[in-house]
């Protein structure tokens, strides 16, 4: 899968701009504060659906712009394929994909496929829960649209249902009765994230162990476990089972609930248990030996998504080459050849010598060195491009 195009309009610091990609390398760089990162956020909420930096759309839209928005165009295996996204200040966002209007996110999500991989990833083995939850939950969405909506049902019965439980006004004998059905409503909607979870870290082990090995000369092995609430390691794939079990544990402690006035139970608590030799690498591991494993994990979500979609998924690095030893750069840059890698850099030094597409970023203006050529284009067209 190979970006194109992207244009941008009044996102972020960019008033207008029109990105040309290639295949191979592409590094976006320039000073800080130009946006970088803004340019690599847009390509994003392609993968995603929404901004890797939690922001709301409005929040994406230029300084005192009323709308604005982007456009991807994109070759995948089989044709070229247009995604638009709309933005503005006082309604909902459009999307639209092929020029057809598209109402639900989940159904945007899953036609464009990118990994990202950004600096606060790199903390992500010592870091809270919730960036182990993120990584899972980004990875697994672009693959499984209906993993994505369950994620987007659990959260509003969990609102709800925390909501209930703030409410000390409430008469007993409504409040009791709707504790049940959102905590049935919940048990479903858990079960079905926390086996799709499952699934997916039973081949991101194998992946991830791989790529630590063949980092490490094999000195180095990490494994990954789905630690949750819901232990489904007692039931094992039998949905129904868990979500009863899970229904009446949730139940048995409700008194504990009312009282911490908060949902005490289920998959926004669960966690990924790294281990590295058999230790937990949370408590252990040192700070190259995260990075490692950080590193296998994001290159383990780009052969998922390739096993998944039958091809690699683009490779969206913000700044974090500079971050990583001489070592793990070369062998990041060899794993990534022949796949297209989008990558953001303050230093320019990095890459000399490579035959990577070189941008510079410049207070929200994007200038290529040369003009990109595309294999498809004819010589006449492409020399007049040079000329
Ligand atoms: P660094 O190397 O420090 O990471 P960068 O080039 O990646 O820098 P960006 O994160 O892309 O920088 O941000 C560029 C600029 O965009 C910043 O100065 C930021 O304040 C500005 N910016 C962020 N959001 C908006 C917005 N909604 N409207 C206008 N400017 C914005
Ligand atoms: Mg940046």
């Amino acid at each position: 899968m190979n970006v194109n195009t992207v244009i941008y309009r009044n996102f972020r610091n960019i008033e207008e701009a029109r990105l040309t990609f290639t295949p191979g390398v592409n590094i976006l760089w320039g000073n800080n504060a130009q946006g970088k990162t803004n340019a690599l956020e847009g390509i994003y909420c392609f993968a995603c659906g929404k901004s890797f930096r939690g922001v709301r759309d409005r929040e994406l839209l230029r300084f005192g712009a009323e709308s604005g928005g982007l456009e991807l165009s994109f070759t995948d295996a089989r044709r070229e394929q247009h995604l638009s996204l709309q933005l503005f200040q006082s309604k909902s966002r459009q999307m639209k994909k092929n020029g057809v209007p598209v109402r639900k996110s989940s159904d945007f999500v899953g036609t464009f496929h990118g990994v990202l991989f950004c600096p606060e990833h790199l903390s992500m083995i010592k870091g809270a829960p919730q960036l182990r939850r993120a990584f899972l939950d980004a990875a697994i969405s672009q693959l499984r649209p209906a993993y994505l909506a369950a994620l987007t049902d659990y959260a509003a019965v969990l609102k709800q249902r925390n909501a209930l439980l703030k409410n000390e006004e409430q008469d007993e004998r409504v409040r009791m009765p709707l504790y049940e059905v959102l905590t049935s409503q919940m048990a479903e909607l858990n079960t079905r994230i926390v086996l799709t979870r499952m699934k997916y870290i039973r081949l991101l082990d194998t992946s991830v162990s791989g790529f630590l090995e063949d980092m490490t000369g094999g000195r180095e092995r990490a494994s990954l476990a789905y630690q949750s609430d819901a232990q489904p390691e007692l039931y094992g794939e039998a949905g129904a089972e868990i979500s009863r079990a899970f229904y009446e544990k949730c139940m048995s402690y409700a008194h504990r609930e009312f009282a911490a006035q908060t949902t005490l139970h289920g998959c926004h608590r669960d966690d990924i248990l790294i281990s590295l030799d058999g230790r937990e690498a949370r408590l252990y591991a040192s700070q190259g030996q995260d990075r490692s494993i950080a590193l296998a994990m994001k290159l383990g979500e780009g052969e998922l998504s390739r096993a998944a979609t039958g091809e690699y998924p683009v490779f969206l690095f913000d700044d974090v080459l500079s971050e990583l030893d001489t070592g793990r750069q070369q062998y990041l840059m060899q794993r990534l050849g022949g796949r297209q890698v989008i990558m953001t850099s303050c230093n320019e030094s990095l890459f000399s010598g490579m035959d990577v597409n070189m941008i510079h970023v410049d207070e929200g203006c994007y200038e290529m060195a040369c003009p990109v050529l595309h294999p498809g284009q004819g010589q006449e067209e492409q020399e007049a491009a040079v000329e």
